[in-house]
């Protein structure tokens, strides 16, 4: 598999994060991506493609917020990461704040994602692998690529931070995708979490299709979206599809779930296939509750391979570190297989 991942991925190190009531150590680590490399192969550095594509799907003023946050927070006096601790609730007006802790609750939403000194540079480098494997795509090189994006993205928003996510690699892969000529693009979205950053995204946006399968948000994280009742609206009523499961969930039923998903996305007509793939589905993850083998990432990699669509594949989450290479290379051997 052409697989893309950029050295500056590495020097996101974010210290602890604030959940279960305590600082915990951050569980999205750069021990995560030197797991994954040992397990890959030879890896390929991107080019730069810029910023035009990242605006393409974030708001400037957001990403020029993170660009500046972590020297923001020095310049505030304070030390270590950039963490919020006051979020404007549903409804209050939009602010253009001055202070950094003002405009860290205005762009982010929750106390697990701190914004560190190497966040910048390495949520931008995981933006590149996902724009390289695009041109792969895009040009011919290849039919199937994998960005090996660390930080994640599927949790990030237009203009917002969260779930360990910055900038949406997926949503910025499906935008470039369209605009190479690679369109209906559809996003398929198999991490353990509901890809809310996406959803958000594409919600009003029919040209892109955006099947998720993720934990039920009424037990588990982001909560606040991801619910079967969430279709779309305005253009994009009906081209967004999300399938809750239960805690506990095994491949019998995560089969039926992604055979449905796959269905949909043939009916929507896509012609390039975006998989946000985490392998926080694992059933000895740290921190999620399905029950996927090791085996069943190369049955879910085969299964996506079969619907016969180029494939651009984004990491998501995962962290279970030292399980993390094997399930990737399951996931990369089934998707090769079809
Ligand atoms: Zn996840």
């Amino acid at each position: 598999m052409l697989t893309f991942c950029s050295p500056a991925q590495q020097t996101h190190a974010p210290m602890l994060e604030l959940v279960n009531g305590k600082a915990e150590e951050h569980a999205e680590t750069p021990a995560r991506l030197a797991n994954m490399l040992a397990q890959m192969g030879a890896v390929r550095e991107p080019a730069d493609f810029g910023l035009a594509a990242i605006h393409a799907v974030h708001d400037p003023a957001y990403v020029a917020f993170l660009q500046t946050a972590h020297a923001d927070w020095l310049a505030a006096g304070r030390e270590g990461d950039a963490i919020g601790y006051a979020f404007p609730v549903r409804g209050r007006r939009p602010l253009d704040l001055e202070r950094i802790d003002g405009r860290l609750g205005q762009y982010g939403f929750d106390t697990v994602t701190p914004i560190a000194a190497g966040t910048w540079a390495a949520a931008y480098g995981a933006a590149q692998s996902a724009l390289a494997a695009v041109e792969a795509v895009a040009s011919g090189e290849a039919r199937h690529a994998f960005a090996l994006c660390r930080p994640p993205g599927h949790h990030a928003g237009a203009d917002y931070f969260g779930g360990y996510c910055y900038l949406n690699n997926a949503a910025i892969a499906a935008r470039a995708a369209a605009a190479r000529g690679l369109g209906p693009v559809a996003v398929l979205d198999v991490d353990y979490h509901h890809g809310n950053g996406t959803q958000d995204i594409f919600r009003e946006d029919g040209s892109v299709f955006f099947a998720s399968i993720h934990a039920d948000p009424r037990t588990d994280f982001p909560y606040f979206w991801g619910h079967a009742d969430e279709r779309g609206a305005g253009d994009g009523e009906g081209a967004t599809f999300n399938q809750p499961l239960p805690r506990g969930t095994g491949w019998q039923d995560y089969e039926r779930a992604l055979g449905k998903a796959l269905d949909a996305i043939a009916a929507f007509g896509a012609k390039t296939l975006v998989v946000s793939y985490g392998a926080d589905t694992f059933a000895d993850d740290p921190i999620t509750q399905f029950a996927l083998t090791t085996e069943d990432m190369q049955l879910m990699g085969a299964m996506i391979g079969a619907a016969g669509l180029p494939t651009i594949t984004v990491m998501e989450g995962g962290y279970n570190v030292a399980a993390l290479g094997r399930n990737v290379a399951a996931f990369i051997a089934g998707l090769e297989s079809a």
